[in-house]
């Protein structure tokens, strides 16, 4: 931002703690203000898997020129569009993203640290372009590594219960912190749901090709797995795929027995990740409740009532009109307000 002139004449007479007009802690105060404005703008969408994050950022952009920055872990990786639920080109609506599909390496994990100076370069590029950077995404130990004044990588979970490290307030950003929720019981509904949706979309297939092109020891526990191997879905399947190998479905030695076992396994893959998502969520919100609790200034935005209209036979009308009554005006007062800041 260009410095005002009351601020270079405050710059000036910092050192001196003295000015003619103004006493010094009225100066220290101006100078506080002056380094918090120059700090980049960066709003924060949060919320649990599912909860319309995407969505509400694709909205905003209607009101606000912004360029998305994604913060889920496992969408930073290429591959996978529809197990990761990615947004789709076409529902970006032309809206830039980043760190959306563009890590190629699905056989190492992206670090924290990693992830805070990619994420940082997007956000000074963004600014740089007068456009208002947004990010987007469920990993809260993504947020807290990029919006943190100063973060150590050496303090690798401050979301452990048993760390002791407090989560500073201290931020490098002046944020703007929403969180999307819906509550746990409709939330559970709906993304079981939303399972049996991404597999109408093709997830299998998209899963077994991932198999078939994946060539490490499949029998990995979740722990020691890296990277794209850890997205919900493919730990579930590769237990599938291990009796059932992907293209031998057809083979003509299939019996009625077998296609019973088969149908078995299917269905225990669903079950799973259908728990492991819903357990997802839950720990998602459980970490923005620690962040808030520890005194960052987060906006809460309750869409329970919009995916409750979703979740009966009401049509999307009712979903639109709970949803922009609910989360969309207040956030676009919310952005507002916190733009003329
Ligand atoms: P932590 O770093 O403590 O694991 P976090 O909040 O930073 O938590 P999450 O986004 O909660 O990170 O991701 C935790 C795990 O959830 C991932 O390792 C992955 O197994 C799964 N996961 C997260 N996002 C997705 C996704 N989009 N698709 C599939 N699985 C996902």
């Amino acid at each position: 931002l260009p410095l005002t002139q009351q601020t270079q004449t405050l710059l000036s007479f910092a050192g001196k703690k003295q000015h003619p007009t103004m006493d010094y802690s009225t100066m220290s105060a101006a100078l506080r203000r002056h380094h918090r404005l120059r700090k980049d703008k960066l709003v924060v969408i949060m919320g649990a898997t599912g909860t319309g994050k995407s969505r509400l950022s694709i909205d905003l952009s209607e009101h606000f020129a912004v360029e998305v920055i994604n913060s889920d872990k496992m969408q930073v990786y290429k591959g996978l569009d529809i197990t990761t639920n990615k947004i789709s080109v076409s529902d970006r609506c032309g809206v830039p993203h980043h760190l959306l599909g563009d890590v190629d390496q699905a056989h190492r994990d992206l670090t924290p640290s990693e992830f805070r100076s990619l994420a940082g370069n997007a956000v000074s590029e963004i600014t740089a372009r007068r456009k208002l950077p947004v990010l987007v995404g469920g990993s809260n130990s993504f947020i807290h590594a990029l919006v943190v004044e100063r973060f150590d990588s050496s303090d690798s979970d401050v979301f452990d219960e048993r760390s002791n490290s407090p989560i500073s307030t201290e931020l490098r950003y002046d944020c703007c912190f929403l969180w999307v929720d819906v509550s746990v019981k409709i939330l559970t509904d709906y993304l079981s749901k939303r399972v049996d949706d991404m597999l109408k979309l093709g997830m299998f297939d998209e899963l077994a090709e991932f198999y078939n092109s994946d060539d490490s020891d499949h029998g990995n526990d979740s722990a020691t797995r890296t990277g794209l191997r850890k997205a919900i879905g493919v730990p579930e399947f590769d237990k599938y795929f291990g009796k059932f190998k992907p293209g031998e479905e057809n083979n003509n030695n299939n019996n009625n027995n077998n296609d019973q076992v088969r149908r078995g396994a299917f269905e225990d893959a669903v079950r799973a990740i259908k728990e492991n998502t819903c357990s997802l969520a839950k720990s998602q919100i459980s970490k923005i409740v620690r962040l808030k609790g520890s005194g960052w200034d987060i906006r809460r935005l309750d869409a329970t009532e919009a995916f409750t209209a979703v979740m009966t036979s009401e049509p999307g009308e009712k979903f639109t009109e709970n949803w922009e009554r609910q989360v969309l005006e207040p956030s676009v007062e919310i952005v507002s307000r916190f733009l003329k800041e």
